[in-house]
């Protein structure tokens, strides 16, 4: 067996998945260490996202659940829907993408270690030995690598030996049915993408139903979890979406799922120390905000390849650069989405939320909610508050 690599990418999510294809497609020798044996273990992601997606990273037609249309925002008493000219956004099959990108790496020379888990590391002058178990043969392996990538997502197991010399997270929990309901019920959410903002239908968080293909939904719950405070079971809210917003009547639950996000905030996690570089959620890519995060944990490991590349090839550490070139396009952006993000989940009440949405939605076109909600771009709409602020100062 081989144990020697140029570069051992851990963690075979969107971040480590994409490093790996985009690394050895460059020609470098690369090991994929995933802990789950098949992708279909940890299916946690709702994997919504705009279509432009499949064009910006390559991604195939089949890995795609549904198309979505309309945005829709329920609060506790009402919806604000946003309705798109055709289908704006996709909801992918997590699972599939993640298979994708492996089965990518491997034709391009990859080796892939499905069940494989990341114990420990060693780094000793200019090579880094990375121990792992095979879950199968309950035994253990070492390889070493020129570069160790951190790909672990929330837990952030490479950079990190322990847990408590991360820096401050915000933290995230959330659970997802997937459930198979009747035409009818299929119908009425089939097109959109509906958020539950408030406390009838959330709890410091958001609620969700995603549309997936062959009459199955994606119906779920998230939140902060940021106070001791007992809280409503997620699955029980979820549940009673299912029951009393959706009046599901008889529907099959395929499968429950979930998983956490940990952002840093104030973006203050580690880039690269010592032969390891962490990419995607490892250095808190999602967006704070909404969760997203599958997009932005690509975008993070294409951005990072020519860099990588010029460290193993070259002996250039230029990943300053790299963390540099990475805050300059997000760091803004993301705290305005953290200041959000706490007023939105955790300060504002039920009357405070509606009354934002209300003004909100009378400003905003269906692009304007795409630009602000999806690509957290708030530029132009900023002429739109200046111009409602006026008119309201000169009605006084
Ligand atoms: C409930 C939920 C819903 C979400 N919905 C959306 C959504 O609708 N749209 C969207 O864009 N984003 C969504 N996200 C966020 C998105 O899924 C993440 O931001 C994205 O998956 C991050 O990618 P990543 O590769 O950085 O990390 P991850 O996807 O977390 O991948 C990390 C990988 O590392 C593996 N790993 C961990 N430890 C080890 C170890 N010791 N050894 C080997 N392997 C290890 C894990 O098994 C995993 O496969 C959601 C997240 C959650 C929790």
């Amino acid at each position: 067996m081989e144990t020697s690599f140029d570069v051992i990418v851990i963690g075979g999510g969107p971040a480590g998945g994409k490093c790996a294809l985009e690394l050895a497609k460059r020609g470098l020798k690369v090991l994929l260490a995933e802990k789950y044996s098949s992708f279909e273990e940890n299916n946690f992601s709702s994997a919504g996202m705009l279509s432009e997606t499949l064009g910006d990273f390559d991604l195939p037609l089949d890995i795609v659940g549904t198309y979505w249309s309309n945005f829709v925002v329920q609060s506790s008493s009402r919806p604000y829907t946003w309705k798109g000219a055709g289908q704006e956004g996709i909801v992918l099959n997590f699972g599939k993408l993640k298979q994708y990108l492996a089965d990518e790496a491997q034709k391009h020379g990859a080796t892939v270690w499905m069940g494989h888990r990341y114990e420990s590391k060693e780094i000793s002058g200019n090579s880094a030995q990375a121990t792992f178990t095979d879950i199968a043969a309950n035994s253990k392996i070492t390889c070493s690598a020129k570069l160790l990538i951190d790909a672990t997502g929330p837990v952030r197991k490479v950079m990190y030996d322990k847990v408590q010399a991360q820096p401050k997270m915000l933290v995230g929990t959330g659970i997802e049915y997937l459930v198979e309901v009747s035409d009818e019920v299929y119908a009425r959410y089939k097109d959109d993408l509906t958020f539950f903002l408030g406390e009838k239908w959330a709890d410091m968080g958001y609620s969700w139903i995603f549309p997936m293909d062959s009459n199955t939904l994606k119906v779920g719950s998230g939140r902060l979890v940021s106070t001791n405070q007992k809280r409503k079971d997620l699955k029980v809210i979820t549940e009673n979406i299912l029951e009393h917003y959706m009046q599901a009547g008889e529907y099959k639950i395929l499968d429950v799922h979930g998983g956490s996000l940990r952002y840093s905030l104030g973006m203050k996690d580690v880039f690269y120390r010592d032969r390891v570089l962490a990419v995607g959620d490892a250095v808190s890519t999602v967006n704070p905000l909404g969760g997203e995060g599958i997009r932005y944990a690509m975008e993070n490991a294409e951005m990072a390849v020519p860099y990588i590349e010029a460290f193993v090839k070259r002996g250039k550490n230029k990943f300053g650069r790299f963390k540099f070139r990475w805050k300059r396009k997000y760091y803004l952006k993301w705290l305005i989405c953290e200041i959000l993000c706490l007023r939105i989940y955790l300060k504002y009440t039920d009357e405070k939320l509606d009354h934002r949405f209300a003004q909100y939605h009378k400003l905003a076109n269906f692009e304007d909610a795409m630009e602000n909600f999806f690509r957290f771009n708030f530029s132009n709409f900023r002429w739109k508050i200046f111009g409602f602020l006026f008119k309201k100062i000169m009605r006084r």
